[in-house]
């Protein structure tokens, strides 16, 4: 079998074109462009390259998006009074606030500042806490892209048995709530996971969130399954001096045997931020309505 592969920037774009609609039809109702502030602490090469593209993509699609650029020495006080200020601004519809932060920051106290109707992210446990309960508000983008992919890809999700791997609060978990409420009898798998290969064998649907090149080989999949690699992993080329990036599953191997699978870069990866851009019309929209 040749596995189907499931093209993450071109659903992206059209993501994104569905949401410059969106945005167009609120501003010519509300007289303002929805608002995304993104929220980057120090000098992380990788956080900088996220963060800009954040907020160009943001204005491509006519969200106001700003980029807030603190040095690596910020307290946390310091953050705490830019997070009030931008919670309390009434043009802000999203703040995001990009991971991870300095050492002297504590992640989850700035987190949990962010008010719930503005936490694009959908990190905050409020917005956590009502995916869990079935009653998804801002969801994180990750994996609610992985599942704009498996509906692209036509997978029938209700009843299927699907393997996460991975039990972070930005994909695991997130990924394993969407894929219960669409019905999969959903399996989470860790480092202490046993028999993790044979665990993935069962899947008909295999999400791959660990952070580890390459590691889903091809045997651990069964004919037919539909593999998402949420993995972004930067490897050498040997002998060239150069690197590249692979996902958490190697992909030759896998493809052989999968129905259908998410390249990397080009899958899942383009579908995280247009999500975000969506979260932000949703945000929008939302606080509009509580008003
Ligand atoms: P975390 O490091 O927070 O979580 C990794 C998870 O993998 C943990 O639950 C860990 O288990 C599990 N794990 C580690 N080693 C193994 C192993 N040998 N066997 C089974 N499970 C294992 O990572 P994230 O969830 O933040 O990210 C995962 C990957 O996805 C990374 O490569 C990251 O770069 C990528 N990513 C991609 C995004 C995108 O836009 N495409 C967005 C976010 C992340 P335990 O809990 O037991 O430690």
């Amino acid at each position: 079998m040749t596995a189907q592969i499931l093209d993450g920037k071109q659903l992206a774009e059209t993501l994104r074109a569905e949401v410059k609609r969106g945005v167009l039809a609120f501003v010519a109702e509300h007289g303002r462009a929805p608002g995304l502030d993104v929220v980057l602490v120090g000098e992380d090469p990788a956080s900088q390259v996220y963060t800009r593209n954040k907020e160009k993509q943001a204005k491509e699609v006519g969200i106001r998006g700003t980029l807030h650029t603190l040095p690596a020495e910020t307290t946390e006080a310091e953050l705490v009074a830019l997070l009030a200020r931008l919670n309390a601004d009434d043009a802000v519809d999203g703040i995001l606030v990009q991971l991870p932060l300095p050492k002297q920051i504590r992640e989850q106290t700035v987190l949990d500042l962010i008010r719930p109707e503005k936490d694009v992210d959908g990190f905050h446990p409020v917005n956590a806490g009502l995916l869990a309960s079935g009653r998804p508000s801002l969801v994180p983008c990750t994996p609610r892209g992985c599942m704009k992919l498996l509906e692209r890809a036509g997978t029938k999700l209700a009843g299927a048995r699907a393997v996460v791997i991975g039990r972070s609060n930005i994909v695991g978990k997130p990924a394993l709530q969407l894929l219960l409420a669409e019905s999969a009898t959903v399996t989470i798998a860790h480092s202490r996971t046993k028999d993790l290969p044979a665990l993935c064998r069962e899947a008909d649907v295999l999400v791959a969130a660990v952070g580890r090149p390459e590691m889903v080989r091809g045997d651990w999949v069964k004919d037919g399954a539909v593999v998402i690699d949420v993995g972004i992993n930067r490897v050498e080329v040997p002998g060239t001096g150069k690197t590249r990036l692979v996902g958490d599953v190697a992909y030759d191997e896998v493809a052989e045997r999968a129905a259908a699978i998410t390249p990397v870069p080009g899958g899942v990866g383009p579908m995280t931020i247009a999500c975000l851009l969506e979260n932000t019309l949703v945000a929008a929209r939302a606080r509009v309505a509580a008003r």
